[in-house]
């Protein structure tokens, strides 16, 4: 067993990969104000009027649909917009709703003004998206008594409400369920270096950590550009600094996100992995997700909604319609020599 048992650092390197929500971590630092919530300034903004709109009228803004990488902020926004409305949020996800009597519990037992949050919202099935047009478009809950001949459909009133789902797969929402966000689909976008290292300032002095200037540039530098990869690496760095009695600085800071294998593009084990089979089993590409993710025996989901999204943002590949390809700084960040005829610079 014990030649084969993983080290215990490994246990980090999962959270890491697959992004794991910390729901400690997650509560603990996630900002309950708008001037807390740092960047997103366009999606701000709209917010604000389509709130401040809706106030005036009286009435629950439209459903809204937040996109993009996981930790980026959604949630966070589902809580900030119903504090903002004094209304209770009812939080829930795509995986949790299996059967139309879930999702018909949960509408007929919202209070008018209340916000129902709905996670992964790709995860639902058809036959529950169904559900959930009528109680969208028109405040109606459908449901169908009996079998056969003689089923009839009672329609149910709801009490207005909000509609705020989350996705990091946007595409796989159908047109339909899309279209019936009319208070607006906002994409989230990744956090630049001052933002992320604001982020990271703000949890240190919750987390009581002390962190120096450079400290703080370092883990935004490594975060990709992620609060919630921000929250955690500065967590693990604490703890680093902790064991060795020493001040959080930046040589510390490099030394125990070395330790987690977060390199200083902020790449981690599993991204320099599809970078590698891209280049070395595929030539570079063009490769298809799906033959990665089997090169790689992981999830093609975890490929394409954790890693690509980061690593297309550091243009260290490319989507092209033939699949993935590999770019000249991916070859240069791995050490790796480019294609004949192909220089790096
Ligand atoms: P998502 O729902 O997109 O996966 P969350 O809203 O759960 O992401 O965010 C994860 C954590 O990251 C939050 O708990 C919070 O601590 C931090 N965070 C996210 N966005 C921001 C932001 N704009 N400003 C400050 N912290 C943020």
């Amino acid at each position: 067993m014990s030649s084969s048992s993983k080290p215990s650092a490994k246990v980090s390197d999962i959270d890491i990969e697959e992004q794991k929500p910390d729901t400690f971590l997650d509560q603990t630092l996630r900002p309950a104000s708008w001037n807390e919530y740092v960047g997103q300034e366009g999606i701000k903004n709209n917010l604000h009027i389509l709130i401040s709109a809706a106030r005036e009228r009286g009435s629950p803004p439209e459903h809204i649909l937040f996109y993009g990488p996981p930790g980026l902020g959604k949630t966070t926004l589902a809580h900030l917009i119903a504090h903002e409305l004094k209304g209770s949020l009812r939080a829930t996800s795509g995986p949790a709703i299996e059967r139309v009597g879930d999702l018909a519990a949960l509408l007929s037992n919202l209070s008018p003004g209340d916000i129902l949050f709905i996670d992964e919202i790709h995860r639902l099935s058809r036959a529950i998206e169904e559900v959930l047009y009528p109680a969208m478009e028109s405040g109606a809950l459908n449901i169908i008594i009996g079998k056969g001949p003689s089923a009839r459909t009672l329609e149910l009133p709801l009490p207005p409400f909000t509609l705020i789902a989350a996705t990091t797969r946007v595409a796989d929402l159908s047109a339909p369920l899309r279209s019936r966000f009319s208070g607006g689909t906002f994409r989230l976008e990744f956090y630049s270096q001052e933002d992320i290292e604001q982020i990271v300032k703000r949890s240190a002095k919750i987390l009581g950590v002390k962190i120096d200037k450079d400290g703080i540039k370092e883990i935004a530098k490594r975060s990709r550009a992620t609060p919630r990869t921000a929250n955690y690496l500065l967590k693990r760095a604490r703890d680093f600094a902790q064991l060795k009695r020493a001040p959080l600085t930046q040589n510390l800071v490099a030394e125990a996100l070395a330790m987690l294998e977060v390199d200083v593009l902020g790449l981690t084990p599993l991204d320099r992995k599809m970078l590698t089979a891209l280049i070395e089993r595929f030539q570079g590409g063009p490769a298809g997700v799906n033959a990665l993710a089997a090169a790689l025996s992981e999830e093609p989901e975890t490929l394409s909604e954790v890693h690509e999204p980061f690593l297309l943002q550091l243009g260290l590949i490319e989507r092209t319609p033939r699949g993935r390809t590999a770019t000249l700084a991916a070859y240069k960040h791995l050490g790796l020599t480019p294609p004949r005829g192909q220089t790096l610079l």
